[in-house]
C-alpha cells in the first residue's frame, strides 16, 4: 500500500482555495519533491501529508490509513509512528545537548530516557555527527543543526521523512551535505518528501511534482507511464 495517498484533495481558506482537486500518491522507497513557487500551495500540502490539516473535501490516506476515519488522539498516534519532520529553521531545543534534542524525537512513544539516549546516539552516528552529541545547537553550524533535525526525525524509524524548505536556511555547501544525506538516508530504504521552491534541489532528485495556484501542473512519474 502507498505510504501517502491524496485522492481529489480540496483545501479552502474561506474565499480561497489553496488546494483544488490534487491527486497524488508517494509509495514506499520513494525519493520526491514537491516543487512551486510561494503561495502555490505547498505547505497546505505538507499539512495535509503531515496530517496536521484535514482536507475540506477528497480523501488523504497515510500507510492506508483514511485520516477522515480518525479522531485527533489517533491520527497523533498515526503521525508519531508514521512521519518524521524536518524544517527549514530547524525547530532545535536551544537549553539541550544534541543528544536530548534527538531523544525528544522519542518523548511520545513511552520509551524510557536511557533507551532514547541509547537510539539517539546511533541516530546523531548515522547523520556522522557522534563528535559533537554534547554540543548545544548555538556551538554547531548551520549544517550540523539541519542533521541534528534530521537524526530527531530519524530516531523513531518513520516510514515517511517529509523535510519542508530543509537546505532553505543554509549556505550552498552545507545544503548539499544535507541532500546529499537525505539521499543516503533514501538509499536505505527510507521514504522521504522534500518541499522546496528551489528548483536545482528539485531537479537533483528522482521524482519532481510541481505545483502552481493549487494544482498539480508536473508530475515527473507520470512521463515514464506511456500515452494510448
Ligand atoms: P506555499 O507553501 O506554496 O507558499 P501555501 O500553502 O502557504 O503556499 O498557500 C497557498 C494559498 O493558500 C496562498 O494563497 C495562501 O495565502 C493561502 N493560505 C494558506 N494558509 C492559509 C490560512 N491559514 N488562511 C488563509 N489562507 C491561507
Ligand atoms: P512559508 O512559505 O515560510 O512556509 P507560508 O506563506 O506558507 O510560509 O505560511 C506560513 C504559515 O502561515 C502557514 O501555517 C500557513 O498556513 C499560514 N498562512 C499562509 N498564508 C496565510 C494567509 N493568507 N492567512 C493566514 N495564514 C496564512
Amino acid at each position: 500500500r502507498p505510504v501517502v495517498r491524496l485522492d481529489n484533495v480540496t483545501r479552502s481558506y474561506g474565499e480561497t482555495t489553496a488546494l483544488a482537486g490534487v491527486s497524488l500518491t508517494f509509495h514506499r522507497g520513494e525519493l520526491a519533491a514537491i516543487v512551486g513557487p510561494s503561495g502555490s500551495g505547498k505547505s497546505t500540502m505538507l499539512n495535509l501529508i503531515g496530517t496536521l490539516d484535514r482536507p475540506t473535501s477528497g480523501t488523504v490516506e497515510i500507510d492506508g490509513h483514511d485520516i477522515a476515519t480518525l479522531g485527533d488522539q489517533e491520527l497523533s498516534a498515526l503521525r508519531a509512528m508514521t512521519i518524521g519532520f524536518v524544517f527549514q529553521q530547524f525547530h532545535l531545543a536551544a537549553g539541550l545537548s544534541a543528544l536530548d534534542n534527538v531523544a525528544e524525537g522519542l518523548l511520545y512513544t513511552g520509551t524510557p530516557l536511557a533507551e532514547r539516549r541509547r537510539a539517539a546516539r546511533s541516530a546523531l552516528e548515522r547523520v556522522d555527527l557522534a563528535r559533537r552529541i554534547y554540543h548545544r545547537p548555538n556551538e554547531l553550524s548551520g549544517g550540523e543543526r539541519q542533521r541534528v533535525a534530521i537524526a530527531r526525525a530519524l530516531v523513531g524509524s518513520p516510514r515517511l521523512l517529509l523535510a519542508d524548505e530543509p537546505t532553505g536556511a543554509l549556505d550552498s555547501r552545507s545544503g548539499d551535505t544535507v541532500m546529499a544525506l537525505l539521499r543516503a538516508l533514501h538509499a536505505d530504504g527510507t521514504t522521504v518528501v522534500i518541499i522546496t521552491h528551489d528548483r536545482e534541489v528539485a531537479a537533483s532528485l528522482p521524482r519532481q511534482v510541481q505545483v502552481r495556484d493549487g494544482r498539480i501542473v508536473h508530475d515527473s512519474s507520470r512521463d515514464r507511464v506511456p500515452a494510448c
